[in-house]
Protein backbone atom coordinates (compact mmCIF):
# COMPACT_ATOMS: atom_id res chain seq x y z
CA UNK A 1 0.00 0.00 0.00
CA UNK A 2 1.36 3.62 -0.76
CA UNK A 3 1.52 5.18 2.45
CA UNK A 4 1.97 9.40 3.57
CA UNK A 5 1.07 12.60 1.84
CA UNK A 6 1.85 12.37 -1.95
CA UNK A 7 4.06 15.01 -3.27
CA UNK A 8 2.82 15.83 -6.36
CA UNK A 9 5.43 18.00 -8.73
CA UNK A 10 4.24 20.27 -11.30
CA UNK A 11 4.65 17.79 -13.56
CA UNK A 12 1.52 15.92 -12.14
CA UNK A 13 4.16 12.68 -12.16
CA UNK A 14 6.01 11.14 -10.00
CA UNK A 15 8.48 8.09 -10.55
CA UNK A 16 9.00 4.98 -8.35
CA UNK A 17 10.46 1.88 -9.46
CA UNK A 18 8.95 0.28 -12.07
CA UNK A 19 6.12 1.99 -12.56
CA UNK A 20 4.66 5.60 -12.03
CA UNK A 21 1.73 7.29 -10.82
CA UNK A 22 0.24 10.24 -12.66
CA UNK A 23 -1.95 12.66 -11.30
CA UNK A 24 -4.13 15.64 -12.63
CA UNK A 25 -3.56 18.15 -9.90
CA UNK A 26 -6.23 19.93 -9.10
CA UNK A 27 -8.82 18.07 -6.49
CA UNK A 28 -5.85 15.81 -4.77
CA UNK A 29 -3.60 18.67 -3.88
CA UNK A 30 -3.32 18.45 0.29
CA UNK A 31 -5.64 15.54 -0.55
CA UNK A 32 -3.42 12.13 1.23
CA UNK A 33 -3.61 8.38 0.09
CA UNK A 34 -5.60 7.55 2.83
CA UNK A 35 -8.00 10.27 3.36
CA UNK A 36 -10.58 8.66 5.41
CA UNK A 37 -13.17 10.14 4.66
CA UNK A 38 -12.90 9.11 0.74
CA UNK A 39 -14.57 5.90 -1.07
CA UNK A 40 -11.94 4.47 -3.04
CA UNK A 41 -12.62 3.34 -6.52
CA UNK A 42 -9.94 1.34 -8.19
CA UNK A 43 -10.51 1.16 -12.19
CA UNK A 44 -8.33 -1.33 -13.46
CA UNK A 45 -7.74 -0.57 -17.16
CA UNK A 46 -7.49 2.56 -18.74
CA UNK A 47 -9.21 1.51 -22.06
CA UNK A 48 -12.21 2.99 -23.67
CA UNK A 49 -14.55 1.36 -20.65
CA UNK A 50 -12.09 2.44 -18.06
CA UNK A 51 -11.73 6.28 -18.44
CA UNK A 52 -15.39 6.89 -18.80
CA UNK A 53 -16.26 4.92 -15.77
CA UNK A 54 -13.50 6.66 -13.91
CA UNK A 55 -13.93 10.19 -15.27
CA UNK A 56 -18.04 9.39 -14.62
CA UNK A 57 -17.32 8.98 -10.78
CA UNK A 58 -16.21 12.66 -10.73
CA UNK A 59 -19.76 13.84 -9.93
CA UNK A 60 -18.71 12.76 -6.26
CA UNK A 61 -16.14 14.70 -4.74
CA UNK A 62 -15.62 12.10 -1.84
CA UNK A 63 -14.66 9.55 -4.22
CA UNK A 64 -10.92 8.90 -4.55
CA UNK A 65 -10.55 7.48 -8.30
CA UNK A 66 -7.74 5.53 -9.30
CA UNK A 67 -7.10 3.75 -12.42
CA UNK A 68 -4.35 1.34 -12.78
CA UNK A 69 -3.38 0.75 -16.26
CA UNK A 70 -0.13 -1.39 -17.58
CA UNK A 71 0.71 1.12 -20.17
CA UNK A 72 1.46 5.10 -19.70
CA UNK A 73 -0.29 6.36 -22.71
CA UNK A 74 -3.86 5.52 -23.91
CA UNK A 75 -4.09 3.04 -26.95
CA UNK A 76 -6.20 3.36 -29.45
CA UNK A 77 -6.68 -0.18 -30.07
CA UNK A 78 -9.03 1.26 -33.37
CA UNK A 79 -6.80 2.37 -35.00
CA UNK A 80 -3.85 -0.38 -34.76
CA UNK A 81 -4.28 -1.93 -38.25
CA UNK A 82 -3.57 1.57 -39.66
CA UNK A 83 -0.15 1.84 -37.18
CA UNK A 84 0.84 -1.93 -38.24
CA UNK A 85 0.70 -0.62 -42.29
CA UNK A 86 2.25 2.96 -40.78
CA UNK A 87 -0.76 5.04 -41.69
CA UNK A 88 -1.42 6.21 -38.45
CA UNK A 89 -0.58 6.55 -34.99
CA UNK A 90 -2.53 4.60 -31.91
CA UNK A 91 -1.40 6.49 -29.26
CA UNK A 92 -2.65 9.18 -26.86
CA UNK A 93 -1.95 10.80 -24.10
CA UNK A 94 -3.95 10.61 -20.92
CA UNK A 95 -3.64 14.32 -19.55
CA UNK A 96 -6.88 15.28 -21.65
CA UNK A 97 -8.77 11.61 -21.21
CA UNK A 98 -8.74 11.55 -17.57
CA UNK A 99 -10.65 14.44 -15.08
CA UNK A 100 -8.68 16.78 -12.86
CA UNK A 101 -8.24 14.42 -9.41
CA UNK A 102 -8.03 11.12 -11.79
CA UNK A 103 -4.89 9.29 -10.51
CA UNK A 104 -3.07 7.07 -12.89
CA UNK A 105 -0.56 4.05 -11.48
CA UNK A 106 1.51 2.92 -14.61
CA UNK A 107 1.41 -1.45 -13.17
CA UNK A 108 -0.27 -3.95 -13.80
CA UNK A 109 -2.74 -5.59 -11.47
CA UNK A 110 -2.05 -9.35 -10.69
CA UNK A 111 -5.20 -10.32 -8.08
CA UNK A 112 -7.43 -8.91 -6.74
CA UNK A 113 -7.96 -10.14 -3.30
CA UNK A 114 -11.82 -10.05 -2.39
CA UNK A 115 -11.49 -10.80 1.81
CA UNK A 116 -8.81 -7.81 2.02
CA UNK A 117 -10.07 -5.39 -0.19
CA UNK A 118 -6.76 -4.94 -2.14
CA UNK A 119 -5.68 -4.67 -5.32
CA UNK A 120 -2.47 -6.19 -5.69
CA UNK A 121 0.30 -5.15 -8.34
CA UNK A 122 3.17 -6.03 -10.05
CA UNK A 123 5.51 -3.98 -8.40
CA UNK A 124 4.31 -5.54 -5.35
CA UNK A 125 2.22 -3.00 -4.14
CA UNK A 126 -1.10 -3.12 -3.48
CA UNK A 127 -4.09 -0.87 -3.21
CA UNK A 128 -7.13 -0.77 -0.90
CA UNK A 129 -10.36 -0.37 -2.38
CA UNK A 130 -14.09 0.31 -1.97
CA UNK A 131 -15.33 -0.73 -4.86
CA UNK A 132 -13.16 -2.09 -8.18
CA UNK A 133 -14.22 -1.23 -12.06
CA UNK A 134 -13.27 -4.19 -14.05
CA UNK A 135 -11.84 -3.01 -17.36
CA UNK A 136 -9.29 -4.96 -18.27
CA UNK A 137 -10.81 -5.19 -22.04
CA UNK A 138 -9.65 -8.04 -24.32
CA UNK A 139 -6.33 -9.33 -25.64
CA UNK A 140 -5.07 -11.90 -28.60
CA UNK A 141 -6.13 -15.42 -29.08
CA UNK A 142 -4.38 -17.31 -31.22
CA UNK A 143 -5.49 -20.69 -30.62
CA UNK A 144 -2.92 -23.66 -29.49
CA UNK A 145 -5.49 -26.27 -31.22
CA UNK A 146 -3.94 -24.87 -34.82
CA UNK A 147 0.07 -26.16 -34.54
CA UNK A 148 2.37 -23.17 -35.50
CA UNK A 149 -0.03 -20.40 -34.74
CA UNK A 150 1.09 -19.51 -31.70
CA UNK A 151 4.88 -19.47 -32.76
CA UNK A 152 4.60 -18.02 -36.60
CA UNK A 153 1.71 -16.01 -36.55
CA UNK A 154 1.68 -12.75 -35.94
CA UNK A 155 -1.36 -11.35 -33.51
CA UNK A 156 -2.91 -7.38 -33.66
CA UNK A 157 -4.89 -7.40 -30.60
CA UNK A 158 -2.74 -4.99 -28.37
CA UNK A 159 -0.33 -2.16 -28.96
CA UNK A 160 2.82 -3.89 -28.83
CA UNK A 161 1.70 -7.02 -30.85
CA UNK A 162 1.29 -4.09 -33.47
CA UNK A 163 4.74 -2.78 -32.62
CA UNK A 164 6.16 -6.16 -33.74
CA UNK A 165 4.14 -6.36 -36.83
CA UNK A 166 5.19 -2.60 -37.81
CA UNK A 167 8.82 -3.58 -37.52
CA UNK A 168 8.29 -7.02 -39.36
CA UNK A 169 6.43 -5.89 -42.53
CA UNK A 170 8.60 -2.86 -43.08
CA UNK A 171 11.63 -5.00 -43.31
CA UNK A 172 9.47 -6.82 -45.96
CA UNK A 173 9.70 -6.31 -50.02
CA UNK A 174 6.44 -5.01 -51.13
CA UNK A 175 5.53 -7.68 -53.08
CA UNK A 176 6.08 -10.30 -49.83
CA UNK A 177 2.77 -12.17 -49.61
CA UNK A 178 1.06 -11.21 -46.48
CA UNK A 179 -2.14 -13.24 -44.96
CA UNK A 180 -4.65 -12.23 -42.24
CA UNK A 181 -6.71 -14.94 -40.89
CA UNK A 182 -10.51 -13.96 -40.32
CA UNK A 183 -12.28 -12.38 -42.59
CA UNK A 184 -14.37 -10.04 -38.98
CA UNK A 185 -14.23 -6.87 -38.71
CA UNK A 186 -10.19 -6.86 -37.56
CA UNK A 187 -8.78 -9.01 -40.34
CA UNK A 188 -11.42 -6.76 -43.02
CA UNK A 189 -9.73 -3.36 -41.98
CA UNK A 190 -6.08 -4.94 -41.36
CA UNK A 191 -6.18 -6.91 -45.19
CA UNK A 192 -7.51 -3.25 -46.42
CA UNK A 193 -4.83 -1.56 -45.10
CA UNK A 194 -2.09 -2.99 -45.99
CA UNK A 195 -3.48 -4.09 -49.85
CA UNK A 196 -4.05 -0.10 -49.50
CA UNK A 197 -0.05 0.46 -48.88
CA UNK A 198 0.06 -2.13 -52.24
CA UNK A 199 0.63 -5.23 -49.95
CA UNK A 200 -0.15 -8.73 -51.53
CA UNK A 201 -2.77 -9.57 -49.26
CA UNK A 202 -4.59 -13.00 -48.82
CA UNK A 203 -7.59 -12.98 -46.13
CA UNK A 204 -8.84 -16.16 -44.92
CA UNK A 205 -12.46 -16.60 -44.12
CA UNK A 206 -12.34 -19.77 -42.24
CA UNK A 207 -15.97 -19.24 -43.60
CA UNK A 208 -17.46 -16.47 -45.48
CA UNK A 209 -16.32 -12.95 -45.72
CA UNK A 210 -17.62 -10.31 -42.99
CA UNK A 211 -19.97 -12.94 -41.28
CA UNK A 212 -21.60 -10.56 -39.54
CA UNK A 213 -22.85 -7.85 -42.40
CA UNK A 214 -25.91 -8.12 -44.61
CA UNK A 215 -25.44 -9.56 -48.20
CA UNK A 216 -25.46 -6.19 -49.69
CA UNK A 217 -22.88 -4.82 -47.63
CA UNK A 218 -20.76 -8.30 -47.63
CA UNK A 219 -20.67 -7.53 -51.49
CA UNK A 220 -19.32 -4.18 -51.24
CA UNK A 221 -16.70 -5.64 -49.63
CA UNK A 222 -15.65 -8.14 -51.61
CA UNK A 223 -15.75 -5.88 -54.57
CA UNK A 224 -13.40 -3.56 -52.76
CA UNK A 225 -11.05 -6.64 -52.08
CA UNK A 226 -11.10 -7.49 -55.41
CA UNK A 227 -10.36 -4.04 -57.09
CA UNK A 228 -6.96 -3.99 -54.49
CA UNK A 229 -6.35 -7.60 -55.40
CA UNK A 230 -7.07 -9.34 -51.85
CA UNK A 231 -7.39 -12.71 -52.23
CA UNK A 232 -10.37 -13.94 -50.27
CA UNK A 233 -10.31 -17.49 -49.29
CA UNK A 234 -14.05 -18.55 -48.03
CA UNK A 235 -15.45 -21.91 -46.38
CA UNK A 236 -11.44 -23.12 -45.54
CA UNK A 237 -9.45 -22.47 -42.33
CA UNK A 238 -5.88 -22.65 -41.26
CA UNK A 239 -4.87 -26.45 -40.38
CA UNK A 240 -0.93 -25.11 -39.70
CA UNK A 241 1.04 -22.00 -39.75
CA UNK A 242 4.64 -22.52 -40.73
CA UNK A 243 7.26 -19.72 -40.57
CA UNK A 244 7.13 -18.88 -44.11
CA UNK A 245 3.27 -20.08 -45.50
CA UNK A 246 0.40 -21.81 -44.10
CA UNK A 247 -1.18 -24.60 -44.78
CA UNK A 248 -4.83 -25.19 -45.19
CA UNK A 249 -7.62 -27.46 -44.21
CA UNK A 250 -7.58 -28.81 -47.70
CA UNK A 251 -4.53 -29.24 -47.96
CA UNK A 252 -3.57 -26.32 -50.11
CA UNK A 253 -0.34 -24.65 -48.74
CA UNK A 254 -0.09 -20.96 -49.26
CA UNK A 255 2.96 -18.70 -49.09
CA UNK A 256 3.35 -16.56 -46.38
CA UNK A 257 5.93 -14.05 -45.29
CA UNK A 258 3.56 -12.77 -42.84
CA UNK A 259 0.78 -14.22 -41.55
CA UNK A 260 -1.66 -12.13 -39.12
CA UNK A 261 -4.24 -13.98 -36.55
CA UNK A 262 -7.19 -11.54 -36.05
CA UNK A 263 -9.56 -14.66 -35.86
CA UNK A 264 -10.85 -13.98 -32.18
CA UNK A 265 -10.29 -12.33 -28.97
CA UNK A 266 -9.44 -14.10 -25.17
CA UNK A 267 -9.52 -11.58 -22.66
CA UNK A 268 -7.04 -11.42 -19.38
CA UNK A 269 -7.21 -13.74 -16.69
CA UNK A 270 -7.17 -11.46 -13.98
CA UNK A 271 -10.79 -12.18 -12.67
CA UNK A 272 -10.59 -15.88 -12.85
CA UNK A 273 -7.03 -15.74 -10.98
CA UNK A 274 -8.82 -14.00 -8.43
CA UNK A 275 -11.26 -16.30 -8.27
CA UNK A 276 -14.54 -14.79 -9.51
CA UNK A 277 -17.18 -16.48 -11.83
CA UNK A 278 -16.06 -16.05 -15.31
CA UNK A 279 -17.72 -16.98 -18.58
CA UNK A 280 -15.45 -19.58 -21.06
CA UNK A 281 -13.70 -17.16 -22.77
CA UNK A 282 -12.52 -15.59 -19.02
CA UNK A 283 -15.12 -12.92 -19.01
CA UNK A 284 -16.08 -11.39 -15.46
CA UNK A 285 -19.86 -13.04 -14.86
CA UNK A 286 -22.00 -9.72 -13.49
CA UNK A 287 -25.97 -9.52 -13.10
CA UNK A 288 -27.24 -6.69 -15.05
CA UNK A 289 -26.28 -3.63 -13.22
CA UNK A 290 -22.72 -5.39 -14.43
CA UNK A 291 -22.35 -6.29 -10.58
CA UNK A 292 -19.48 -9.61 -10.12
CA UNK A 293 -22.10 -12.24 -9.21
CA UNK A 294 -19.56 -12.91 -6.44
CA UNK A 295 -18.86 -9.62 -4.83
CA UNK A 296 -21.21 -6.46 -5.19
CA UNK A 297 -18.00 -4.25 -4.89
CA UNK A 298 -16.39 -5.56 -7.86
CA UNK A 299 -18.57 -3.81 -11.57
CA UNK A 300 -17.20 -4.68 -14.84
CA UNK A 301 -17.30 -2.93 -17.98
CA UNK A 302 -15.97 -2.99 -21.47
CA UNK A 303 -14.79 -6.14 -23.64
CA UNK A 304 -13.94 -8.15 -20.27
CA UNK A 305 -17.72 -8.22 -18.95
CA UNK A 306 -20.08 -10.68 -19.53
CA UNK A 307 -23.69 -9.53 -18.22
CA UNK A 308 -26.25 -12.33 -17.06
CA UNK A 309 -23.41 -14.42 -19.31
CA UNK A 310 -24.79 -12.69 -22.32
CA UNK A 311 -21.77 -10.72 -23.45
CA UNK A 312 -22.54 -8.04 -25.82
CA UNK A 313 -20.00 -7.94 -29.20
CA UNK A 314 -16.56 -6.73 -28.13
CA UNK A 315 -16.90 -3.07 -29.28
CA UNK A 316 -15.77 0.50 -28.13
CA UNK A 317 -19.60 1.13 -29.34
CA UNK A 318 -20.63 -1.30 -26.26
CA UNK A 319 -16.94 -0.26 -23.66
CA UNK A 320 -18.06 3.32 -23.65
CA UNK A 321 -21.61 2.70 -22.55
CA UNK A 322 -20.55 0.27 -20.29
CA UNK A 323 -18.43 1.77 -18.30
CA UNK A 324 -20.30 4.60 -17.79
CA UNK A 325 -22.93 2.33 -16.42
CA UNK A 326 -20.29 0.99 -14.12
CA UNK A 327 -19.71 4.11 -12.51
CA UNK A 328 -23.57 4.66 -12.19
CA UNK A 329 -23.88 1.61 -10.77
CA UNK A 330 -20.88 2.13 -7.90
CA UNK A 331 -22.47 5.70 -7.74
CA UNK A 332 -25.72 4.18 -6.99
CA UNK A 333 -24.33 2.17 -4.29
CA UNK A 334 -22.83 4.62 -2.55
CA UNK A 335 -25.68 6.29 -2.10
CA UNK A 336 -27.72 3.92 -0.94
CA UNK A 337 -29.57 3.39 -3.97
CA UNK A 338 -30.39 0.09 -6.47
CA UNK A 339 -28.32 0.07 -9.17
CA UNK A 340 -30.36 0.53 -12.99
CA UNK A 341 -29.76 -2.79 -15.17
CA UNK A 342 -28.14 -2.04 -18.88
CA UNK A 343 -29.80 -0.76 -21.10
CA UNK A 344 -28.08 -0.33 -24.55
CA UNK A 345 -28.68 -0.39 -28.03
CA UNK A 346 -26.35 -1.09 -30.75
CA UNK A 347 -26.93 1.40 -34.19
CA UNK A 348 -24.67 -0.94 -36.34
CA UNK A 349 -20.85 -1.38 -37.36
CA UNK A 350 -18.52 0.26 -39.46
CA UNK A 351 -15.42 -1.24 -41.09
CA UNK A 352 -12.75 1.28 -43.01
CA UNK A 353 -11.46 0.04 -46.10
CA UNK A 354 -7.53 1.51 -46.25
CA UNK A 355 -8.13 5.33 -46.17
CA UNK A 356 -10.42 6.21 -48.50
CA UNK A 357 -13.48 3.82 -48.83
CA UNK A 358 -15.49 2.25 -45.85
CA UNK A 359 -18.73 0.98 -44.74
CA UNK A 360 -21.20 0.99 -42.61
CA UNK A 361 -23.46 -1.68 -41.70
CA UNK A 362 -27.19 -0.76 -40.09
CA UNK A 363 -28.51 -2.81 -37.32
CA UNK A 364 -31.45 -3.45 -35.16
CA UNK A 365 -31.17 -2.37 -31.92
CA UNK A 366 -30.02 -6.35 -31.09
CA UNK A 367 -27.35 -5.98 -33.38
CA UNK A 368 -28.32 -7.94 -36.33
CA UNK A 369 -27.60 -6.47 -39.39
CA UNK A 370 -30.53 -4.40 -41.30
CA UNK A 371 -30.65 -4.91 -45.06
CA UNK A 372 -28.97 -1.12 -45.65
CA UNK A 373 -25.53 0.43 -45.41
CA UNK A 374 -23.53 3.57 -45.99
CA UNK A 375 -20.48 2.87 -48.16
CA UNK A 376 -18.09 4.46 -50.78
CA UNK A 377 -16.82 7.79 -50.31
CA UNK A 378 -19.04 8.52 -47.58
CA UNK A 379 -18.04 5.73 -45.63
CA UNK A 380 -14.26 6.87 -44.91
CA UNK A 381 -15.36 9.78 -43.23
CA UNK A 382 -18.03 8.53 -41.09
CA UNK A 383 -15.77 5.82 -39.82
CA UNK A 384 -13.13 8.50 -39.45
CA UNK A 385 -15.65 10.49 -37.42
CA UNK A 386 -16.63 7.52 -35.17
CA UNK A 387 -13.00 6.84 -34.50
CA UNK A 388 -12.37 10.30 -33.13
CA UNK A 389 -15.89 10.25 -31.58
CA UNK A 390 -14.68 7.26 -29.21
CA UNK A 391 -11.92 10.07 -27.68
CA UNK A 392 -14.41 13.26 -27.84
CA UNK A 393 -17.00 11.03 -25.61
CA UNK A 394 -14.20 10.20 -22.69
CA UNK A 395 -12.60 13.99 -22.88
CA UNK A 396 -16.29 15.32 -23.05
CA UNK A 397 -16.70 13.03 -20.13
CA UNK A 398 -13.57 14.04 -18.24
CA UNK A 399 -14.47 17.96 -18.34
CA UNK A 400 -18.33 17.23 -17.91
CA UNK A 401 -18.80 14.02 -15.79
CA UNK A 402 -21.97 12.53 -15.82
CA UNK A 403 -23.17 13.70 -19.40
CA UNK A 404 -22.21 10.48 -21.68
CA UNK A 405 -25.41 9.42 -23.20
CA UNK A 406 -26.31 6.26 -25.53
CA UNK A 407 -29.15 5.08 -27.21
CA UNK A 408 -31.18 2.62 -25.17
CA UNK A 409 -33.86 0.29 -25.87
CA UNK A 410 -31.39 -3.09 -27.09
CA UNK A 411 -32.68 -6.68 -25.91
CA UNK A 412 -30.56 -8.01 -22.98
CA UNK A 413 -30.88 -11.70 -22.79
CA UNK A 414 -30.70 -12.96 -18.60
CA UNK A 415 -30.31 -16.24 -17.85
CA UNK A 416 -29.93 -18.00 -14.29
CA UNK A 417 -27.41 -18.92 -12.39
CA UNK A 418 -27.78 -22.50 -12.94
CA UNK A 419 -26.21 -21.94 -16.89
CA UNK A 420 -23.29 -19.72 -15.70
CA UNK A 421 -20.03 -21.40 -16.50
CA UNK A 422 -17.75 -21.50 -13.27
CA UNK A 423 -14.30 -20.77 -13.40
CA UNK A 424 -12.96 -22.11 -11.39
C1 LIG B 1 -7.19 -3.66 -34.77
C2 LIG B 1 -8.47 -3.44 -34.00
C3 LIG B 1 -9.49 -2.70 -34.58
C4 LIG B 1 -10.69 -2.50 -33.91
N1 LIG B 1 -11.65 -1.76 -34.50
C5 LIG B 1 -12.81 -1.53 -33.85
C6 LIG B 1 -13.84 -0.72 -34.44
O1 LIG B 1 -13.69 -0.24 -35.55
N2 LIG B 1 -14.96 -0.49 -33.72
C7 LIG B 1 -15.14 -1.00 -32.46
O2 LIG B 1 -16.18 -0.74 -31.84
N3 LIG B 1 -14.20 -1.79 -31.87
C8 LIG B 1 -13.04 -2.07 -32.54
N4 LIG B 1 -12.08 -2.85 -31.95
C9 LIG B 1 -12.36 -3.44 -30.63
C10 LIG B 1 -12.14 -2.40 -29.52
O3 LIG B 1 -10.83 -1.91 -29.61
C11 LIG B 1 -12.37 -3.01 -28.15
O4 LIG B 1 -13.65 -3.59 -28.13
C12 LIG B 1 -12.25 -1.94 -27.07
O5 LIG B 1 -10.91 -1.52 -27.00
C13 LIG B 1 -12.71 -2.46 -25.71
O6 LIG B 1 -12.52 -1.46 -24.76
P1 LIG B 1 -12.14 -1.85 -23.25
O7 LIG B 1 -12.06 -0.58 -22.50
O8 LIG B 1 -13.01 -2.93 -22.77
O9 LIG B 1 -10.68 -2.49 -23.35
P2 LIG B 1 -9.28 -1.88 -23.86
O10 LIG B 1 -9.48 -0.73 -24.76
O11 LIG B 1 -8.53 -3.06 -24.38
O12 LIG B 1 -8.63 -1.38 -22.53
C14 LIG B 1 -8.22 -2.26 -21.51
C15 LIG B 1 -7.06 -1.63 -20.79
O13 LIG B 1 -6.77 -2.42 -19.64
C16 LIG B 1 -5.37 -2.53 -19.50
N5 LIG B 1 -5.13 -3.76 -18.72
C17 LIG B 1 -5.40 -5.04 -19.07
N6 LIG B 1 -5.07 -5.88 -18.08
C18 LIG B 1 -4.58 -5.10 -17.07
C19 LIG B 1 -4.06 -5.38 -15.78
N7 LIG B 1 -4.01 -6.63 -15.30
N8 LIG B 1 -3.62 -4.35 -15.03
C20 LIG B 1 -3.69 -3.08 -15.49
N9 LIG B 1 -4.17 -2.76 -16.72
C21 LIG B 1 -4.61 -3.76 -17.49
C22 LIG B 1 -4.85 -2.59 -20.93
O14 LIG B 1 -3.50 -2.20 -20.96
C23 LIG B 1 -5.78 -1.58 -21.62
O15 LIG B 1 -5.24 -0.29 -21.57
C24 LIG B 1 -10.87 -3.07 -32.60
C25 LIG B 1 -9.84 -3.81 -32.02
C26 LIG B 1 -8.65 -4.00 -32.71
C27 LIG B 1 -7.56 -4.79 -32.05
Amino acid sequence: MLAGPLRIPRSGVICLTSCYIRVVPRRLVGMTEHNSTSIKVVVIGGGYAGTVAANRLRQRDDVEITVVNSRPTFVERLRLHQFVAGTGQAEADYGPLLGNGVRLIVDDATRIDTASRTVELASGRALDYDYVVYAVGSTAAPPTSVPGAVEFAYPIAELEHAQRLRAVIEQLPSQAPITVVGAGLTGIETAAELAEQGRAVTLICGERLAPTFSKRARRVVARWMARHSVEILENVRVAEVLQESIVLSDGCVVPSAVTIWTAGFGVPELAARSGLHTDALGRLITDETLTSVDDHRIVAAGDAAAPSNQPLRMSCQAAGPLGAHAADTVLARIAGAAPAMLDMAFLGSNVSLGRRAGIVQLAHKDDTPMNAHICGRIGAPIKETATKWTLWGIRWEARRPGSLFWVKGGRRLAVSDSELVANP
